[in-house]
């Protein structure tokens, strides 16, 4: 049975001699993984396909439970991002973090398109790399169902005004009135936090003016990773200093 679907390579592992192993993340089918047979030799159609953050329309053919991926028409290489290792490092930290959260047979569209706008401003953008890296964060915890809670106390529940603190471990900002040692948060980055996964992905370059996203991008931090467990020795990038 083939099977026609969009993607975007997450993760292209050798698998034999001539095979490669093949993660990639679809926007119907979640997390794939597909044998592409004969792309290690260089006259392979599928050279191409298999190159992490490739994005096309791939052809799949389904044998029992495994995928073999047939053939490609790409769409996005992104191939620019290999040029520039500190580009090259968002764009695994940001692929890495949908690979760890993807499940297999489940609706990743959401995911899907914030990871090739975000790519795509990885490769060309000139905003500073951990603006782009914050803002990709700042949407994909909302869409695992990690949304922070930015408008009300996470400790008493009241609505509350100014900054207070950040609890990255209970997910929201806490008032003044309650006691906690979180850090503190101005109340430009808790508007940041707030808004970042109601404003559009491509809107990122609005923050450049706004200093307090390089707070943000360091409060949200915790918040990703305590969610989230990447592989051992896998590169993630500091967030932004003062
Ligand atoms: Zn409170």
């Amino acid at each position: 049975m083939h099977i026609i679907t969009q993607g975007v390579v997450l993760r292209s592992a050798q698998y034999s001699e001539n095979d490669r192993m093949v993660t990639l993340l679809t926007p119907d089918r979640g997390l794939v993984e597909a044998i592409a047979r004969g792309s290690r030799r260089p006259k392979s159609p599928l050279v191409a396909a298999v190159e992490p953050f490739c994005a096309g329309e791939y052809t799949l053919f389904a044998q029992g439970s495994r995928l073999s991926m047939q053939q490609c028409r790409v769409m996005e290489n992104f191939y620019h991002l290999r040029f520039d290792v500190d580009r090259l490092t968002a764009a695994v930290y940001v692929s890495s973090l949908c690979e760890a959260s993807a499940q297999p047979e489940e609706d990743c569209r959401s995911m899907f398109a914030l990871l090739l706008k975000t790519l795509a401003y990885l490769e060309n953008s000139d905003l500073p790399l951990p603006l782009l890296i914050s803002a990709f964060e700042m949407r994909l915890m909302p869409i695992l169902g990690y949304l922070p809670r930015m408008e009300a106390c996470v400790l008493c529940g009241r609505p509350f005004q100014g900054g207070g603190r950040f609890d990255a471990r209970l997910g929201g900002a806490v008032c003044p009135d309650c006691p906690s040692t979180a850090p503190e948060m101005t109340l430009e980055a808790r508007r940041i936090i707030y808004k970042a996964p109601r404003t559009d992905y491509t809107r990122v370059d609005l923050l450049e003016d706004k200093p307090a996203w390089r707070e943000a991008a360091r409060l949200y931090r915790p918040f990703v990773s305590e969610r989230i467990e990447l592989p051992e020795k896998r590169i993630i990038p500091s967030p932004p200093e003062d």
